[in-house]
């Protein structure tokens, strides 16, 4: 019998929540001070307690995920802690595609896989000279917006990065990618697709709040001109969004052209849960100025169902429940290597 693993943090209480639902053995990889924390959900049927995520890598982990048979599923939280080379040098099956993975990190791999899938993507600035509208300045990696700022004029841009620079949150220019900010309503669009039904199916769409750029709002604009902070998008909750219906037939296409995109660039392609990311314009056509190639945290709004997934199943079904139908129906039917790497 296989079992699903994952890193405590992020989204693993519905994965794991999902993993029991469908009757498969749940692992968490625990740090220790976390431990208190993740007992308390009676989910969760075994513990691999570590001082460090990276000990993934190490033998002592790696043996008790090899015994269980364990898939990994990666969040953000794997993203942000370990490099693309430690990630992909993980011995147990990684669910979905640990290749694309590398492509979610490396800012130039995924904007050529946004514009390959013709996504509407804002305009790179390939040096801080050409600036000359809004811009948004953004770290490499999953920073989760922590550090990203806007500006107006190569200037600004000057006084803010160095701001950054004295507070050791980036060495200089090569850690800032810079790109037209592109102003709407923000959405995040979770898909799922299934390599065994060879079918996508959209899961639900929430929008993020982000410190303190979204407080800058109640703060009245004169007020604002004498402040000398520098906002950041630091991401600090999620809440559920509804489409208009209108809308539905570009997101599902969207997917659909990201999955085929995939295919092409990054063998075996986006298998599993994926996130394209964005901004709805004036004219309802959506920016999209990133992806995450991995369940989201997003999906947590929905550990009951969304209402996208309602449609689809007359159960509830989570982001991380779907992932454990996945491993179940691939386990039935011999098929795991379709659904891992
Ligand atoms: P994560 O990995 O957590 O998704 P990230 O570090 O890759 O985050 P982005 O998602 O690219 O960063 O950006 C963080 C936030 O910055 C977004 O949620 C959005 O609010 C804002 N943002 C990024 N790019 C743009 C843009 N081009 N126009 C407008 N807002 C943007």
């Amino acid at each position: 019998m296989t079992a699903i693993a994952t890193l405590g943090s992020h989204c693993s209480l519905q994965v794991l929540k999902g993993a029991r639902d469908e009757g498969i053995k749940s692992i968490l990889i625990c740090e220790k001070k976390r431990e208190r924390l993740y007992r308390r959900f009676n989910f969760i049927d075994e513990l691999i307690l570590v001082d460090s995520f990276h000990e993934i890598l190490d033998h002592r982990c790696n043996s008790i995920l090899e015994k269980n048979n364990a898939i990994l599923i990666p969040h953000g939280t794997l993203i942000a802690q370990m490099s693309s080379k430690e990630i992909e040098s993980i011995k147990i099956p990684i669910f979905g595609n640990k290749s694309i993975l590398r492509w979610e990190s490396d800012r130039s791999l995924k904007e050529k896989l946004m514009l390959e899938a013709k996504l509407n993507v804002p305009k790179s600035v390939f040096s801080p000279r050409e600036i000359n509208k809004l811009v948004i300045a953004k770290r490499h990696g999953a920073a989760g917006g922590k550090g990203y700022f806007m500006a107006t004029t190569e200037a600004e841009y000057n006084k803010k990065r160095d701001n950054l620079i004295s507070q050791g949150i980036i060495k200089g220019d090569d850690d800032l990618y810079l790109q037209e900010y592109a102003s709407g309503v923000l959405a995040y669009l979770q898909y799922f697709y299934s390599p065994l039904k060879e079918e996508l199916e959209f899961f639900g769409v929430d929008k993020r709040h982000e410190s303190d750029i979204d407080g800058l709002a109640r703060i009245p604009s004169q007020l604002q001109m004498k402040m000398d902070e520098v906002s950041s998008f630091n991401v600090i909750a999620n809440s559920p969004l509804v489409l208009r219906e209108s809308l539905l037939s570009e997101v599902y296409s969207m997917g659909e052209r990201f999955v085929a995109a995939a295919k092409r660039l990054v063998s075996p392609g986006m298998n599993g849960p994926f996130c394209i990311e964005g901004v709805y314009d004036a004219d309802a056509k959506f920016w999209s100025f990133e992806f995450s190639a991995r369940i989201v945290a997003g999906t947590n709004i929905f550990m009951q169902g969304s209402p996208y997934s309602t449609l689809f199943y007359d159960e509830p079904m989570s982001m991380g429940r779907r992932i454990a139908r996945e491993v179940k129906n691939a386990e039935s039917s011999k098929q795991i290597d379709k659904i891992v790497t």
